[in-house]
């Protein structure tokens, strides 16, 4: 199978390759994508020998050409398009592992192409659900889950009857802070909530799991990608992150996906699907583990998650207002500008300030994503 890996440097995209590196005879790295990160690039340019690479800036993909003369270069919006896209189709699977809204428009362009899509961008089914659903009304494209509550979803329903279902639940680990108090939720610093207690990720998801943003932003994408209705989708605090998500049926029948906290499953999941291939991850030892825990999320310690189910629910550009206030907002938090609860302050201020519209348009999201990040860089950088 033919990979384009988007987001290629990140963490899901280097655990993305890991997976490749296990099944050589299985998958080809066609094209990879990177922002800033010239280094780890190359060092991938070297290891998989992609036919087309694209990196965030000009300047970079002139060096990169300087380094690689006769691979084919390009570079920002275009070039993360036409890594999605390159080449002509066949069995083919884009894998989105960008961070954030730069992982909509490729995401559009793979579907129109006609290319299924291993999506871990979860910003892309938040901001541009609607438009999404739309579009794949008239492709016949898949969009497969990497994300682990989602991927854990999609494998308790494997040939059920979506009718049956009567609820989604989806755990939630409680991220850094899941012990602190309001009070002390003042003064925690960036390092502090850089440390997850079970997953080691990038910054800006690890930001969100301590702020509850993260699971908020899970319900708005399981809704969209099980056309669940948002009071079918619960959330639950589950510390040990074993159970990776639960589904109800009609018949109060509950199934589970257990497994250990490793991103490798999903992503292994989502590249064989629909086969399940072989991993050589740890098993789990139920034994070992004794106990598992269940808690309800505390509204209180935990405003951003009913903010974030809101605004998915208010529909429109609610979401992409949302979605771009917490990226800029994490992103001041990440770089010492803001402090930590000031995150929530601005989401909301944005929220207020700039109004929905239900007719959306993928330039209307385009233009809402930018409106309020730079509001937000202007006021408080
Ligand atoms: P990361 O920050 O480690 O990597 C992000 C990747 O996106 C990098 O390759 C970076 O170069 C690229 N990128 C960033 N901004 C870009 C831009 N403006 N244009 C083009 N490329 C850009 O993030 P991550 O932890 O790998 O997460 C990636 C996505 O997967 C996120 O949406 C996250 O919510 C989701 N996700 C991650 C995990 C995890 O365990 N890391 C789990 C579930 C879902
Ligand atoms: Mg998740």
């Amino acid at each position: 199978m033919k990979l384009f890996l988007l987001g290629a440097t990140g963490n899901i995209g280097i655990q993305t390759l890991d997976i490749v590196r296990q099944n050589k005879d299985k998958y080809e790295v066609v094209t990879v994508t990177g922002n800033f990160n010239l280094k780890k690039l190359q060092e991938i340019i070297d290891e998989f020998h992609p036919a087309y690479v694209s990196i965030g800036r000009e300047c970079d993909a002139v060096t990169l050409k300087k380094l690689y003369p006769s691979l084919e270069i390009g570079y920002g919006e275009e070039g993360l398009k036409k890594a999605a896209t390159y080449g002509k189709k066949g069995n083919d699977l884009v894998v989105n592992a960008i961070v954030g809204s730069a992982g909509l428009s490729p995401t559009i362009a793979a579907i129109k192409k006609g290319r299924n899509i291993a999506l871990a961008n979860k910003e892309t089914l938040v901001i541009g659900g609607e438009i999404i659903k739309e579009l794949l009304l008239k492709q016949d494209v898949k969009i497969i889950p990497v994300d682990s509550e989602h991927s854990a979803i999609m494998q308790c329903l494997k040939n059920e009857d979506k009718t049956a279902i009567k609820k989604l639940i989806i755990t939630a680990s409680g991220g850094s802070f899941r012990d602190k108090t309001k009070e002390e939720l003042k003064t925690v610093t960036v390092k502090d909530a850089l440390l997850h207690p079970n997953w080691t990720m990038g910054a800006k998801i690890t930001i969100d799991s301590a702020t509850m943003m993260n699971k908020g932003l899970e319900v708005i994408e399981a809704h969209y990608l099980f056309d669940v209705e948002y009071d079918q989708i619960e959330t639950v605090l589950h510390k040990e992150s074993i159970v990776h998500s639960l589904v109800e049926f009609k018949d109060t029948s509950v199934i589970a996906h257990l497994g250990n906290p490793d991103m490798r499953v999903p992503i292994n999941y989502a590249l064989s699907y629909p086969e399940r291939t072989a991993y050589n991850g740890k098993s789990l030892d139920l034994v070992k583990l004794g106990a598992l825990h269940f808690e309800p999320l505390s509204n209180e310690q935990f405003p951003l998650l009913k903010i974030a189910i809101d605004a998915g629910k208010s529909k429109g550009l609610n979401p992409t207002t949302l979605n771009a206030a917490n990226e800029a907002a994490v992103n001041l938090f990440l770089n010492g500008k803001i402090t930590f609860l000031q995150i929530e302050e601005i989401i909301v201020e944005c929220l207020n300030k700039f109004k929905n519209d239900l007719e959306i348009t993928l330039e209307k999201i385009i233009d809402r994503d930018k409106k309020v990040k730079n509001y937000i860089y202007r006021k408080y950088s």
